[in-house]
């Protein structure tokens, strides 16, 4: 087991004009679960390959331990890797397949079979060790993608979106067993995905990248509670956070025909005269007296227990999209305008320009 550190690492393609990935700073505890996570094209497979060795650092370095890997080669980093076509040999066996890193290796063929049936031991794969691929389930060969890396005992596993060949419902399952398993291995995990719902339920701390910078780096819970900007605001999270731009006022922001109290110390970083609130579905509540803002609802999502408001609110000589979620059993009539209002302490403030977090 090892931590792992990104030190400005930076990675510019042949012929790139800005880094794919742009001076990373991570550094990953030993035993740790981090989910690298942001839209197409952030850069996350690439800061994957570069900690595996299969793309050049540029600038920076990686160090796994206290050992500077930059320029190891991919075999002597003592990592595995689980891809998302994770590709098993169709004529083998899954021992066979599980095992073969390892026979390459010349490790004896009694440790071999050791390992392979411990492996499937903790995969629930036992009965399946001499079957082909093609004679399995997608998710029983996941698992044997899996059995493949924890074989060979790594220091570190690396996963680039193991899950995106399984169906829904597998994946969730799949998902929570991946996490457990990891848990119970102790090794330390780097997770590629772009679904931040992954991301925020298997991860023990997230990073979120896009155009190959670190945006923030965070336990779930914090990410969520405390996003450093508008991105990871509206990027973690489901329905996403509503955000507007609002006018400052004496005492605080306008919201329709009310002001929202804001503390002036709040607000102290910020230059403009407008800033962005954001608000989570959840924190917005139906006012009966009408105060806050109004908005026309286009559609009712009823989900049981609860259900999702769509509509929209006039803002700045535009209608801006709105999404609350609201009482499932008396939820308002499509075409009905509710007011809504923010839960005090629910509300995020950023800054117009820079979108910056405003505040603590
Ligand atoms: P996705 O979720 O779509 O897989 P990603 O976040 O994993 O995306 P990367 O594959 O790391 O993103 O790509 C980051 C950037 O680098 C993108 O702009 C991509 O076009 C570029 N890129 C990736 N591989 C190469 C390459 N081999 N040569 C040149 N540019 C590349």
């Amino acid at each position: 087991m090892a931590t792992v550190t990104y030190d400005k690492a930076t990675r510019v393609y042949p012929g790139g004009d800005k880094p794919a990935v742009d001076a990373l700073d991570l550094q990953i505890e030993d035993g740790e679960f981090l989910v690298l996570v942001g839209p197409s094209g952030c850069g996350k497979t690439t800061s994957l390959r570069m900690l595996a060795g299969l793309e050049d650092v540029n600038s920076g370095r990686i160090l796994i331990g206290d050992r500077d890997v930059t320029n190891e080669a991919p075999k002597d980093r003592d990592i595995a890797m689980v891809f998302q076509n994770y590709a098993l040999y169709p004529h083998m066996s899954v021992a066979d397949n599980m095992g073969f890193a390892l026979k390459i290796a010349g490790v004896e063929k009694s440790e071999i079979r050791k390992r392979v049936e411990e492996a499937a031991k903790i995969l629930d794969l036992e009965q399946y060790l001499e079957r082909k691929p093609k004679a399995l389930s997608g998710g029983q060969r996941q698992r044997v993608a899996m059995g493949r890396a924890i074989v060979r005992q790594p220091q570190v596993f690396l996963m680039d979106e193991p899950l995106s060949n399984l169906d829904a419902k597998l994946r969730v399952q799949t998902r929570t067993q991946i996490a457990s398993l990891q848990r119970r291995l102790g090794i330390t995990t780097v997770y590629v995905t772009h679904d931040q719902v992954e991301a925020m339920t298997m991860g023990d701390r997230v990073a979120v990248l896009k155009d190959g910078l670190l945006q923030q780096c965070d336990t779930p819970r914090r990410m969520y509670d405390h996003p450093d900007n508008v991105f990871v605001a509206g990027f973690i999270g489901s329905p996403a956070m509503n955000l507007l731009d609002s006018q400052l006022t004496d005492g605080g922001v306008s919201l329709g025909d009310s002001v929202l109290p804001i503390e002036r110390s709040l607000l102290g970083a910020t230059k403009n005269s407008t800033v962005t609130i954001g608000v989570r579905p959840e924190d917005l509540k139906v006012d009966p007296t009408g105060a806050g803002l109004p908005v026309t609802v286009e559609v009712v999502e009823e989900l049981g227990a609860d259900a999702y408001i769509y509509g929209s609110t006039p803002t700045g000589g535009a209608d801006k999209p709105i999404i609350a979620r609201v009482d499932g059993r008396r939820p308002p009539q499509k075409g009905e305008t509710v007011h809504l209002i923010p839960e005090v302490g629910h509300v995020h403030l950023f800054d117009k320009t820079s979108g910056e977090r405003l505040g603590a």
